[in-house]
């Protein structure tokens, strides 16, 4: 089961002409879930080769304005598009609040919106994983997000199997599902002779705003990728205290204890470029990236290398190499691609951007 994150914003508080404000896309097989909407997610999308599919689901840290500013905008070009897929909305207390505001800037929808409230502790179980909310130390009603996937049965003894006389086919899958399977003479198998000891699943922590804190530390333990704030550089520490955020040498001290194997990044003052911030946190923790907007971390299996980097993974290819006419304006007159759009999503349907075709209504009017 494919497993990434797509950083669409890894700026902190103001967007710079590099970096947009926050959003990152957790991609899990077909499954696609944002954390945070920072003014500007639905065109870093579009700009993405994800495109700006119909999310069914949208998981806020907090109310500050550089992570939700980009919904009300998003909500409404669902609706222009005629969008009728439910969506719900995650998010620490004031969820319902702040919707009483921005519902009247985005207005009525074509589709349905539920909004969930996560206290810390809570979460929400998928069939084999589960996106737990933690407490973080931001000043404010805020959550951290866990994914963690259920351990896997243990690896399938294929030697020994046949030693005890499986044949080939059907008893195979069920031995490798946890049941004991008869043979043809009459002797048992169980599944523990031939699988090897449970093997843990992946888990993606994202901790959003927060100082580095000891609740954060909790819900990282071992986690295959912490997604970490490092608003400040370590010289400007005492305003990290103040303000409640954490500095690269912080973050990274936190990654440290709890064991995790890749720590990226993000919510990077506009005063920094990356580069000092990704000196200041590997001197700490080695295991250190800074992602800029569309790359991607890959989050494979410890056993196929454990979670990477890679750089500009969600460039379309419209972005990566624009051609641009002698005038410079790069404007063919095609129709917008926008971003390519995923393949993976049915709900696309060839459609970059997922206009569901004849469905225009006179509503649109109102654009
Ligand atoms: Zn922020
Ligand atoms: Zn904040």
């Amino acid at each position: 089961m494919d497993l990434d994150l797509v950083f669409l914003g890894t700026s902190g508080s103001v967007p710079t002409a590099k970096r947009g404000l926050a959003g990152t896309l957790l991609r899990r097989g077909g499954e696609r879930i944002l954390v945070d909407c920072g003014e500007g997610t639905q065109r870093q999308l579009l700009r993405s080769s994800v495109g700006l599919v119909e999310l069914p689901e949208i998981f806020l840290t907090h109310y500050h304005a550089d992570h939700y500013l980009g919904l009300p905008g998003m909500l409404k070009t669902f609706a222009l598009r005629g969008r009728e897929v439910p969506l719900t909305v995650y998010g620490p207390p004031g969820l319902n609040d702040l919707f009483g505001i921005l519902r009247r800037v985005f207005g009525r929808l074509s589709y349905e919106l539920t909004l969930v409230e996560l206290r810390p502790g809570d979460g929400v179980a998928r069939q084999d994983y589960r996106i737990g909310a933690f407490a973080v130390e931001h000043g404010l009603s805020a959550n951290g997000y866990a994914l963690v996937e259920e351990a896997r049965p243990g690896r399938f003894d294929l030697e020994e199997a046949k030693r005890l006389g499986v044949p080939e086919g059907p008893l195979f899958g069920r031995l490798q599902g946890g049941e004991a399977v008869e043979l043809s003479d009459g002797t048992t198998v169980n599944p523990e002779q031939v699988l090897g000891p449970a093997r843990p699943g992946r888990k993606v922590v994202l901790a959003g705003d927060t100082r580095a804190a000891g609740s954060v530390l909790e819900a990282a333990k071992e986690a295959d990728v912490l997604v970490h704030e490092a608003t400040f550089s370590v010289k400007e520490r005492e305003r990290a205290e103040e303000t409640l955020h954490a500095t690269a040498t912080s973050a990274a001290e936190l990654a440290l204890a709890a064991g995790v194997r890749l720590l990226a990044l993000t919510h990077l003052s506009n005063r920094y470029f990356g580069p000092e911030i990704v000196r200041e946190a590997r001197a700490v923790f080695p295991e250190t990236v800074v992602p800029k907007d569309f790359d991607i971390i890959d989050v494979r299996f410890p056993e196929r290398g454990g979670p990477r980097l890679v750089k500009g993974g969600a460039l379309s290819r419209h972005e990566e190499g624009e051609p641009h006419d002698k005038d410079g304006s790069g404007d063919h007159g095609e129709r917008p691609r926008g971003g390519g759009g995923d393949s993976d999503d049915p709900a696309l349907r060839g459609d970059p951007v997922g206009a569901p075709v004849g469905r225009r209504d006179a509503s649109e009017g109102a654009r």
